[in-house]
């Protein structure tokens, strides 16, 4: 870490929350779920997908997890019927994976159930390294009972095109991310080279199976060489999307859709904003510095969706 990044991050704490909440509301859907519909349905409007993502991680306590869980329960149950195929994003932390891997399936499980009645997508959401073979043997259980559901694969892990490789006997449905939490050199790659590399090789190995392809990313290179790709391969859009996080790269949005192809918004939201928006600085230093070149050009002004 570089001493601009050090002297971001020893700042943070210092950030009025009043400032953050103004940075934040361009990149979360709402404090409420009432907030979060009038997002999702304007961006349905607009010809976009979305996944609809309870704030939150790590919880402390079972009832924490359990209290997620029925918020779940409650936002596919609003979120049925609207857009095309809505769908919801998931990290197990919230579910409880730290405090037990049971309870987070149990959990996962209830939330899986009533997608299905609802008729609503689910992907879980990758998390630091400590939980990667967890998530994968929770996604393994999950998707017996509903085929249905996604996992997100970070292309900076040196696992990655094996875990890829052994996942696509299910037919899998794969968002390829460049992952977002600082990884040990000992387990990913840090150039950014070779981070967008492995991004294309397992993008290629996901588009040569029977699964579903979500190529979630804002670096126009890589949305360039994936629609090389999808094109020499003749892949439809029945198997593919792209995939962005609200409130950001939104001149490559429109590029996208001019190309047809589908796109898919992640859409956070819940009272959790503050404490989320700094645990991810915190944790990514350049989100960071997209945060304060924000401040500088001017972005900070645009209230965004949380509310006043
Ligand atoms: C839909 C979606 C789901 C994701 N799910 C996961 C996950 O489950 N696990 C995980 O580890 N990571 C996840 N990520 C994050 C991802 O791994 C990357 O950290 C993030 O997308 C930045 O990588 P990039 O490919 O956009 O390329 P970059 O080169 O990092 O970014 C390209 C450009 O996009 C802009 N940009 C990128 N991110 C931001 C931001 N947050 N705020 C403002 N501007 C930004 C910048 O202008 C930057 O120059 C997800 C990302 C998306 C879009």
């Amino acid at each position: 870490m570089n001493l601009f990044h050090s002297a971001i991050l020893s700042s943070l704490p210092l950030v009025p929350r009043s400032l953050l909440r103004r940075v934040a509301g361009r990149y979360i859907a709402g404090e409420t779920r009432e907030g979060l519909l009038r997002v999702v349905k304007r961006l349905h409007s607009e010809g976009l997908r979305t996944t609809v993502d309870v704030l939150g991680e790590n919880v402390a306590s079972p009832e924490e997890a359990q209290r997620a869980t029925e918020e779940y329960l409650r936002v596919i149950q609003e979120i049925s019927g609207t857009g095309d195929s809505p769908e919801v994003s998931v990290k197990l932390s919230l579910l409880g994976l730290r405090l037990d891997e049971r309870l987070a399936l149990e959990h996962l499980l209830q939330v899986t159930q009533k997608a299905a009645s609802s008729k609503v997508g689910v992907f879980l959401d990758m998390e630091d390294t400590s939980t990667t073979d967890a998530t994968l043997r929770i996604y393994r259980y999950a998707h017996a009972g509903f085929p249905r559901i996604g996992i997100a694969i970070q292309a900076c892990l040196h696992r990655s095109l094996k875990d890829v490789l052994e996942l696509l006997a299910l037919r899998p449905a794969i968002r390829v991310c460049k992952g977002i939490y600082n990884e040990a050199e000992t387990v990913a790659l840090k150039d950014r080279r070779a981070i967008r590399e492995n991004y294309m090789k397992i993008v290629a190995l996901v588009a040569n199976g029977d699964g579903y392809l979500a190529m979630a990313t804002h670096d126009s290179w890589l949305v360039d060489r994936c629609q090389e790709l999808l094109r020499s391969r003749r892949v439809g859009p029945e198997s593919y999307e792209f995939q962005m996080l609200l409130g950001v790269g939104e001149a490559l949005r429109s590029q996208i859709l001019r190309a047809s192809s589908p796109l898919r918004l992640y859409c956070p939201y819940g009272p959790d904003w503050y404490a989320y928006s700094l645990r991810r600085l915190k944790e990514n230093p350049r989100m960071a510095g997209y945060i304060l070149k924000n401040l500088f050009t001017g972005a900070v002004l645009d209230r965004g969706h949380l509310d006043p």
